[in-house]
C-alpha cells in the first residue's frame, strides 16, 4: 500500500539558495525540452556537457523533470481522445524537485540532499514503510515542504459489510445521506475564503511594480493557503467519517450545479470555482480512504437524482427555492436533499432503470428516515 505524508521542513538560508538555484535548473530543462519537442531523458548528458552548471543538480532529479513533462503529454492526449478541448504544455516557473530513491536520506530530524545539504525535518508523525521517493516543495506563501511517498507490504482485505449509505453533495448544506446526517459548509472556510476576496481586492488596486504589491502578493498566497488546509482538514475528517462507518459509499460523479441566475442570494456570496474543487477533492478523498480501508465507492450518473421521487419514481422539475420533496403522486414528503441521496444509493445498489420489482426490496430494506434534519452539534467536523 502506498502512503503520502507531508512535512513540513526548515532549509537553512544557504541550503535556500541552492534548492532555488536546483529550481532554476530543472526550470531550464523542462522549457529546453517542450522548446525543442524533446522529450527523452538521453538528451541530458549532452546537454549537460552544453550546459555545466546542471551538474549542480541530482542527475535523478533532472530525469524526473523530463518524466513528469511525458506524464502530463500523455494525460492531456488522453482527455483529447475523449474529445476535450485541451491546451499545449506551457513553459513555466519549476517549485519542486523529485528524488527518487537515491539522492536522499533521512536520519532522525535531518533530511539529507545529494547536492544540496542538510536541512531540519518537523517529523509530526512517523514514515509509515519503506520510503520510495520524496518531493521537495516550496509554496507562494514562502514555506517549504516534503511529500515522502512510502509502502507498506500489506493489502487492504476488502469488506464483507453491508452497511451502505448514500451522499448528496449540495448547495445549502455541504452533503445530505441517507442516514438523514447533514454537514454544513465549514464556516471557518468561509471566513477565510471571505478575507481573500478581500486581499485579492487590495493586491488589484495596489500599485504595479511597488513594494507594497509584492507585500500583499505574500499576504493573498498565505490566506489562499490557510483557506487549502481548513479545507482539507474538514475534508479529511468528513471523509473519515464516512469510510469508518460504511462499506458501501455512493456519490454522483460529478455535481451539476445549478446557474448562478437562479441561486438566492445567501448561496451567490459563495465563490462557485472554490465549491467545484471543494466536491471535486471530497470524492478523491473518500476514493482514496476507502481504496486503503477495503471498503467500496459507488460514482453513480448525476442526472434526475433530484428531480426523481424516490419512492415512486414520478419525475418533475425542481426549482433551487424547493428544499422540500413533496411527491404529487405519492406523497413522499422529505427534504430535498435527503431525497438525492436516497436516489444516489438507490442507483449505487441497482443500477440505472432497474425494474419496479427491485426498488419494493431496497424499500424495506432502507431504514425509517427522519424527516428533519439531524443536527451536527455532537459531531466534532461541524465546529471547525
Ligand atoms: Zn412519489
Amino acid at each position: 500500500m502506498r502512503h503520502v505524508t507531508r512535512y513540513r521542513i526548515y532549509p537553512s538560508q544557504k541550503v535556500e539558495g541552492r534548492l532555488f538555484t536546483g529550481f532554476a535548473r530543472c526550470t531550464f530543462v523542462r522549457n529546453w525540452c517542450l522548446e525543442n519537442r524533446v522529450y527523452v531523458d538521453s538528451c541530458l548528458p549532452d546537454l549537460k556537457a552544453e550546459y555545466p552548471e546542471l551538474k549542480e543538480v541530482q542527475s535523478h532529479v533532472l530525469q524526473k523533470v523530463i518524466h513528469r513533462i511525458v506524464a502530463s503529454l500523455r494525460a492531456l492526449r488522453a482527455m483529447k481522445a475523449k474529445g476535450r478541448k485541451v491546451g499545449k504544455l506551457r513553459k513555466k516557473w519549476v517549485h519542486s524537485m523529485e528524488y527518487d530513491s537515491t539522492g536522499f536520506r533521512l536520519t532522525g530530524n535531518r533530511l539529507r540532499l545529494s547536492k544540496i545539504g542538510e536541512l531540519r525535518i518537523e517529523l509530526s508523525r512517523p514514515v509509515p514503510g519503506r520510503i520510495k521517493q520524496i518531493v521537495i516543495k516550496h509554496t507562494p506563501a514562502h514555506k517549504w515542504f516534503v511529500a515522502i511517498i512510502s509502502e507498506t507490504p500489506d493489502t487492504p482485505v476488502p469488506t464483507t459489510g453491508t452497511r451502505t449509505v448514500g451522499i448528496d453533495l449540495n448547495l445549502e448544506n455541504f452533503s445530505t445521506d441517507t442516514d438523514g446526517r447533514v454537514f454544513p459548509h465549514p464556516h471557518n472556510v468561509r471566513k477565510a475564503a471571505q478575507r481573500l476576496r478581500r486581499a485579492q481586492r487590495k493586491l488589484s488596486r495596489a500599485v504595479e511594480g511597488s513594494r507594497n504589491r509584492r507585500k500583499q502578493r505574500v499576504r493573498v498566497a498565505r490566506i489562499h493557503e490557510q483557506v487549502e488546509n481548513r479545507r482539507n482538514d474538514f475534508l479529511h475528517k468528513w471523509s473519515r467519517y464516512y469510510v469508518d462507518r460504511y462499506d458501501l459509499i455512493a456519490l454522483e460523479h460529478l455535481t451539476i450545479r445549478p446557474m448562478v441566475e437562479s441561486l438566492d442570494a445567501k448561496l451567490r456570496g459563495r465563490s462557485q470555482s472554490i465549491l467545484d474543487a471543494a466536491w471535486y477533492k471530497a470524492r478523491e478523498f473518500i476514493r482514496y480512504k476507502a481504496a486503503n480501508a477495503g471498503k467500496y465507492v459507488h460514482l453513480i450518473e448525476p442526472a434526475y437524482t433530484t428531480q426523481d421521487c424516490f419512492l415512486c419514481g414520478h419525475r418533475e422539475k425542481k426549482d433551487l427555492w424547493q428544499r422540500t420533496h413533496a411527491c404529487p403522486i405519492c406523497g413522499y414528503t422529505v427534504p430535498r436533499d435527503l431525497n438525492a441521496a436516497q436516489n444516489i444509493l438507490k442507483r449505487a445498489s441497482v443500477g440505472w432503470g432497474t425494474p419496479e420489482s427491485t426498488l419494493v426490496e431496497i424499500r424495506t430494506a432502507t431504514p425509517p428516515i427522519p424527516a428533519v434534519q439531524v443536527p451536527v452539534d455532537e459531531t466534532r467536523i461541524s465546529r471547525l
